[in-house]
């Protein structure tokens, strides 16, 4: 039928073919420079290595620079330095994309149980195994690959949308100057849209995209007594205890169907919609064995919801630390002045950590009977994110991803929590979730590695998403 020949012919002159012909061309060359990037052991957390996160910026600005990124510069912090690049689109009009990663990686020694040396990266059985291999360098430098293949295919001179990257380099010791550094570049970092390049998906052969992250509260709580350790039989019953005290604050934060029971902790919480609760229920999840990873023998949680929605989508309550009185051995018959409890609160999109902090503490003071002093104090917290699945951008990443895998793109979110937040709260850009980072990889642990074929599949994403986000733009006008 000519209707069919036609679609072949196009097809065949896809630019998909194109950006396939040149990643395989340009493998080699790629995986060459990425190996050189994994030997510095860029490791943020320990002060020895200072000198090699900085030169991890040096030499990724450098290889910006080469990829044709008109500007790439290593941005001083007050502790380790961040790279940002910036590739102006031809047309004006077209969007602006800024993506983020890392290049700060986890500490790693071979006696933790590496195979190898965590910093001599070796290729096996197709896989790159080194320390930053998935979390995160090969995630971000598989965009290098991804934009040369873009303008190859599409006979572009600049990208189809104006491309920024800010990559920063204390991700794994938590981002403490991060905020600080985007409020100061504010006006350089605009953009329509982030790119968030350091998460994974589901498995090698289920695609998927994460819409959100949950946002993370913490705060501790100390209650003091009497002033100093007293006898229990002296006066024992007759005066309030504060290791009980706080052992009945922990007992009311839940109520029997496992729901935080904190006064105002649900206010604006954004629900599941239906069809969000069917997408996560498609998932291929084997419970048992989720529950293998969780080093826990029975699954327990907030009444109503599956396990994945409880992780993913629903606001918690847990308690990370108690304490209080004697801990050594044998007995000692005591009123203890103090006991402390630490907790911390995943939040969901529509929460507010202020709000939450304010819900916490009027409920503390509710609870904390005359004769028991307290104190409460919250660290910094991280707010959550949430693109819905509609939105025009997230549409794009999800049909780049497709064109890549070739088959459906699923949807996932995040249950933990990360910087990406900040960028939304400072630039007011939604943010996308692009990473090819499967859980067997080993993010933080020993013998990190990331599967070829998976980064090479997120250069080709990479590639067709600047098409797809440049044409949505002038699809919309
Ligand atoms: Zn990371």
């Amino acid at each position: 039928m000519p209707a069919r020949a036609d679609r072949l012919v196009t097809m065949s002159e896809t630019p998909d073919s194109a950006v396939r012909t040149y990643i395989d061309d340009h493998r080699a060359a790629f995986l060459d420079d990425l190996v050189e990037w994994l030997r510095i052991p860029s490791v943020s957390a320990q002060p020895e290595h200072a000198a090699d996160v900085r030169r991890s910026a040096e030499w990724l600005a450098a290889k910006l620079l080469e990829t044709g990124f008109p500007t790439a510069e290593v941005w001083p912090t007050a502790g380790a330095p961040a790279v940002f690049a910036d590739w102006p689109a031809d047309d004006p009009q077209a969007p602006t994309v800024l993506v983020y990663g890392h290049h700060d990686v986890q500490p790693a020694a071979r006696e933790d149980g590496w195979t190898g040396d965590p910093f001599e990266p070796e290729i096996r059985e197709g896989r790159l195994h080194a320390r930053g291999a998935a979390d995160d360098k090969g995630q971000v430098f598989f965009h290098t690959l991804g934009v040369r293949a873009h303008l190859a295919a599409t006979g572009r001179t600049s990208p189809a949308v104006h491309l920024k990257l800010l990559i920063e380099g204390e991700e794994e010791s938590g981002s403490p100057n991060f905020r600080a550094l985007v409020e100061q570049h504010a006006d350089r970092l605009t953009a329509d849209a982030v790119i968030v390049s350091d998460t994974g998906m589901w498995s090698a052969d289920t695609p998927t995209v994460c819409t959100g992250m949950r946002g993370l509260a913490e705060c501790e709580i100390t209650l003091h007594g009497p002033e100093q350790d007293i006898h229990s039989g002296s006066f024992g019953g007759a005066v309030p205890n504060p290791a009980t005290e706080v052992a009945r604050l922990v007992a009311a934060l839940h109520d029997e169907h496992a729901r935080v029971a904190i006064p105002g902790f649900y206010d604006g919480v954004t629900e599941l919609t239906d069809r969000e609760r069917e997408l996560f229920a498609e998932l291929p999840f084997d419970e048992d064995q989720w529950l293998r990873t969780a080093k826990s023998t029975a699954i327990h949680g907030e009444a109503g919801h599956t396990t994945l929605e409880r992780i993913w989508a629903r606001p918690t309550a847990e308690v990370n630390g108690i304490g209080g009185g004697y801990q050594g051995p044998g007995s000692k018959t005591i009123i203890p002045s103090s006991a402390m409890v630490k907790l911390s609160f995943r939040l969901v999109a529509g929460q507010d950590p202020d709000h939450i902090e304010k819900a916490v503490r009027a409920w503390a003071a509710d609870r904390v009977p005359a004769g028991i002093r307290y104190e409460i104090t919250f660290g910094a917290a991280t707010r959550p994110c949430l693109t819905p699945l509609d939105d025009p951008a997230l549409q794009s990443v999800v049909r780049a991803m497709r064109r890549a895998f070739q088959q459906p793109v699923r949807f996932t979110r995040e249950g933990g929590s990360g910087p990406a937040a900040d960028l939304q709260e400072v630039l007011g850009a939604p943010v996308l979730f692009l990473g090819i980072s499967v859980p067997s990889d080993g993010w933080h642990a020993p013998n990190e590695k990331v599967e070829l074929d998976l980064l090479l599949k997120g250069a080709e994403t990479s590639a067709y998403l600047w098409g797809e986000l440049g044409e949505r733009r002038h699809r919309a006008d």
